[in-house]
């Protein structure tokens, strides 16, 4: 009998995992894909490490988590610096003073400023996504950086998706195109994958395991990171998700774009952005591997990758959740089990509280 059944073996299962184990309890990790890691997971192409589920830039304020993943890998100094490229046009992400000077030639902060200012005139208490960036940013950077890639990658219109999302993004007044404003930033060299071995050493794991065909496993306790209207067997209905299809291509050229990072913001183009890997490893490597991202709606049988947090959504899984806090020696945790969007930091800093208030509890 195992003192915990975790089921997923992604940052949120793992990390959690690691911080029972390390407390002498009897751990299974179960995940139903063929490898550990969730979405984080790797794979070596050319010898060039590949980011399988979307590019992964770890980035944090939190001084604890940023010691505590840096116990399990060495980490570069890679800052993330995308390009947004909108129909041949190439202006640097996020919106700051690069940008403004590329869009309307203005040199000093007050002057983009002024500009911003005429274009969002009239937006007060910003209602949705539109609303929001027009009062950050203005019409044109909405209309050309914005609109296409929202509308692309939630596939709805910024009228109906919530403010909070635009709001991810730092709008700055200086000359500066660090994607991120936290303290720490960086790839793991080599990948994530070694995060995963390190974390699970202690932990028995099987993969290929669907938690939901058989409920397998006994223990005393089970923590569940899959998504949580699956688990009640989408009893109130099926909760939104946002998904997507990867294409991977392998290039006979050192350097295809120049950037590890290139977004497509024209709704004229199907894909999001074209990742290309090396780059976020300094490789010199003679080939290249470029990965084009194509959101598309979560249908059953897809990754649900991202939760779409509107209000109809939310009060959706708020109905779920009651369910989940009256499930008995269960835990539901990471971004599917409490269906927000999550970024790594937070998942880890949310299963290091977890594991903490267990062995309060225990
Ligand atoms: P997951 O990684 O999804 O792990 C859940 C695991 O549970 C999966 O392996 C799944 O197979 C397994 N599972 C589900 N159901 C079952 C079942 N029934 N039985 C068995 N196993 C099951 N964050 C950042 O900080 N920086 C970034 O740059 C960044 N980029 C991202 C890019 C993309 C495209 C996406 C989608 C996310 C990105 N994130 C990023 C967020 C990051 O991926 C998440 O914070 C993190 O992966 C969440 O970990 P998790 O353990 O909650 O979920
Ligand atoms: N976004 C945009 N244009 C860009 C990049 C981002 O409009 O070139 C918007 C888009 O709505 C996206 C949100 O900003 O969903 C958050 O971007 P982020 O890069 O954080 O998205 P993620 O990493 O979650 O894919």
């Amino acid at each position: 009998m195992y003192d915990y059944l975790i089921v997923g073996a992604g940052l949120f299962g793992s990390v959690f995992a690691r911080e029972m184990a390390e407390r002498g309890k009897k751990c299974l990790v179960i995940d139903k894909r063929g490898h550990v890691g969730g979405n984080l997971s790797c794979e070596k192409i050319e010898n060039i490490t590949t980011h399988k589920y979307g590019a992964h830039i770890f980035h944090t304020n939190d001084k604890a988590v940023w010691d505590y993943i840096n116990r399990f890998a060495e980490f570069n100094r890679y800052t993330n610096s995308p390009v947004a490229n909108y129909k041949g046009e190439i202006y640097n992400l996020p919106f700051n003073m690069n940008t403004f000077y590329k869009l309307w030639g203005t040199v000093a902060p007050d002057d983009a400023k002024r500009m911003i200012e005429r274009q969002s005139a009239g937006i007060k208490e910003p209602k949705n996504l539109e609303e929001q960036a027009i009062s950050l940013v203005g019409t044109d950077i909405y209309e050309k950086l914005i609109k296409g890639y929202t509308e692309k990658q939630w596939g709805r219109k910024c009228k109906d998706l919530p403010a909070f999302i635009i709001k991810r993004l730092p709008v700055r007044f200086t000359y500066d195109n660090n994607y991120f404003n936290d303290r720490f930033q960086g790839i793991p060299i080599g990948g994530y994958n070694q995060i995963f071995e390190k974390l699970l050493e202690k932990c028995d794991v099987r993969l290929n395991t669907d938690y939901l065909e058989s409920r397998p496993f006994k223990a005393e306790k089970t923590v569940y990171t899959g998504m949580i209207d699956e688990f009640f067997g989408y009893r109130f209905g099926p909760l939104e998700y946002r998904s997507l299809s990867f294409e991977t291509q392998t290039l006979d050229t050192p350097n295809f774009q120049g950037n590890a990072v290139v977004n497509y913001t024209s709704g004229d183009v199907a894909y999001t952005r074209i990742i290309e890997h090396k780059h976020f490893e300094f490789g010199q490597q003679p080939k290249t591997v470029i990965t084009r991202e194509y959101p598309k709606t979560w249908q059953k049988g897809d990754e649900p990758y991202y939760p779409v947090n509107n209000d109809s959504n939310n009060e959706r899984y708020e109905k779920y959740a009651e369910l989940a806090a009256g499930e008995k020696n269960m835990i539901f945790g990471g971004r599917l089990g409490s269906y927000r969007y999550l970024d790594m930091w937070q998942v880890i800093k949310e299963a290091l509280e977890m594991s903490e208030k267990n062995s309060r509890n225990n």
